[in-house]
């Protein structure tokens, strides 16, 4: 049996301690945060009965490894499916529904043939798929592969603000294997969980404690140590622990930061990854914005905020004392201003825009606002990016990494957290000092 550690306790590192517990070793999650979930983590206003997330979240139908766990610790229950609208703002005529064939195919800002053409590629996407043979489109951007082969006013019309909203400065670096992987692995119905998504997380900590794990929350590592008999020491403010095998869910340069015996040469691939910070305020009204719409992604250029989400309209808002949930987020560099503005001078920035989308909006309106922001929450992906990505074992025995910067093709999501948890679970397993005592069931 190997002592593990585990540093974070977001769907990656839970389900790794899950598996590893499982396989017999004795595991110890660190979580920083006073609750399990990380990125996917919710908080509840007065008065609720479900926590909601601190960024807008939901799963697809067709996210295998999140489904796969929700069997494994029987938590079918929270899980259910439903329909919501997404669509795009334009300057000039208002929102429009985007999600769906028939919006696709009746959508008024472009002509037939250019719809057609953005279905046929689509299509062609779908079928890449099955193939497997999505690998090439890593070798040009986004931008290029669209203009090619869906056309310049499909691209600018629909793709551009969509890609310049996510990836700022970074948008015509994306490569086209992201956009691939980001159509091939949507369904048009969305997943959520009773209770919100920190049900599903608790639920799985609950599962991962049942296996002998250890969760130790309020526990932020500062320090990984390796020792000269090969093992490491995992230092918080007021503990060392000693463990044989380390796994880091963290952010590449916390990882850094947490390591500096890691050699230059993997350093500088750490610090090569590239990643935006999200910033989102999330308003409860008395009434509805939108009046129909779930998702929206904003025109950049009018708007001060990229997506405009609200929740309500996925989920019944008496779940919520009534009130109707409205995120506002936008994907930034952690050095942009709304980092360092308080929730009031955030909210005054954001309000005015609020009446484009419903001329009749009154802050008035308002019950309640709550901000969150996170430094590290979208991998940037550019041309070639495969080469780029470390792998979970790091050069330092014992020590091993898995984060949404390598879960490339697909944008990150708590789907592939799940994957990858697993997937490091497994590397780490196949040392013969940790293969399992015993065969791994479905639990
Ligand atoms: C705005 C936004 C919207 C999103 N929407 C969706 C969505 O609709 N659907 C979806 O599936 N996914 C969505 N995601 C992505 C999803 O939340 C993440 O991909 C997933 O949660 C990542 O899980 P993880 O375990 O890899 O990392 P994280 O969730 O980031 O977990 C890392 C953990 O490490 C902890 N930690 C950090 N430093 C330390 C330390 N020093 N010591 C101990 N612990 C530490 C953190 O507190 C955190 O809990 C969204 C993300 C954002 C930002």
């Amino acid at each position: 049996m190997s002592r593990v550690a585990i540093i974070g306790a977001g769907f990656a590192g839970l389900t790794a301690a899950y598996d590893l517990a499982r396989a017999g070793h004795s595991v110890t999650v660190f979580e920083a945060a006073p609750q399990v979930g990380g990125l996917a983590a919710g908080f509840r206003g007065a008065g609720w009965d479900w926590s909601l997330e601190k960024f807008y979240h939901h799963i697809f139908q067709s996210d295998r490894d999140i489904l796969e766990l929700v069997t494994q610790v029987g938590a079918e229950d929270l899980l259910f499916f439903t329909k919501a609208v997404s669509g795009m703002w334009d300057a000039k005529q208002g929102w429009y529904e985007l999600g769906g064939i028939v919006p696709l195919l009746t959508f008024p800002l472009l002509p037939l043939q250019d719809r057609l053409r953005q279905a046929f590629v689509g299509a062609w996407m779908k079928g890449l798929k099955v193939l497997n043979r999505w690998q090439h489109l890593e070798q040009v951007t986004t931008e290029q592969y669209l203009q090619r082969t869906m056309g310049k006013r499909v691209y600018e019309t629909v793709w551009k603000p969509v890609l310049e909203g996510k990836f700022g400065p970074y948008a015509s670096e994306i490569n086209a294997a992201w956009f691939w992987a980001r159509i091939v692995s949507r369904t048009f119905k969305l997943g959520y969980f009773r209770g919100g998504f920190q049900a599903f997380a608790d639920r799985v900590a609950a599962a991962v404690r049942n296996q002998g794990a250890t969760i130790k929350l309020n526990a932020p590592v500062q320090r990984l140590e390796p020792q000269a008999d090969g093992g490491w020491h995992v230092l918080t403010a007021d503990s060392v622990e000693a463990f044989d095998q380390v796994l880091s869910t963290t952010s590449p340069s916390l990882l850094r930061r947490m390591t500096p015996e890691l050699p230059a040469s993997y350093t500088a691939k750490l610090e090569s990854l590239k990643s935006l910070g999200a910033v989102v305020l999330t308003v409860a009204l008395d009434r509805s914005l939108t009046n129909g719409m779930y998702w929206m992604n904003m025109n950049k250029e009018r708007f001060p905020f990229l997506a405009l989400v609200e929740h309500t309209q996925m989920i019944d808002k008496r779940h919520y004392n009534g009130q109707h949930l409205v995120y506002l987020g936008d994907y930034l560099e952690p050095s942009h201003e709304y980092f360092q503005l308080t929730p009031e001078q955030l909210l005054e920035r954001f309000l005015p825009a609020l009446t484009l989308v419903n001329k009749d909006f009154d802050r008035s309106w308002i019950q309640g606002y709550w901000l969150h922001r996170e430094t590290y929450a979208q991998p940037v992906v550019p041309v070639n990016h495969s080469r780029s990505i470390p792998p979970l074992a790091t050069p330092l025995p014992g020590l091993w990494w898995a984060s949404m910067s390598q879960v490339y093709p697909w944008d990150r999501g708590t789907n592939f957290a799940v994957e990858i948890g697993r997937r490091v679970a497994q590397e780490m397993l196949k040392q013969p000092q940790m293969a399992p005592a015993h065969a791994l069931t479905p639990s």
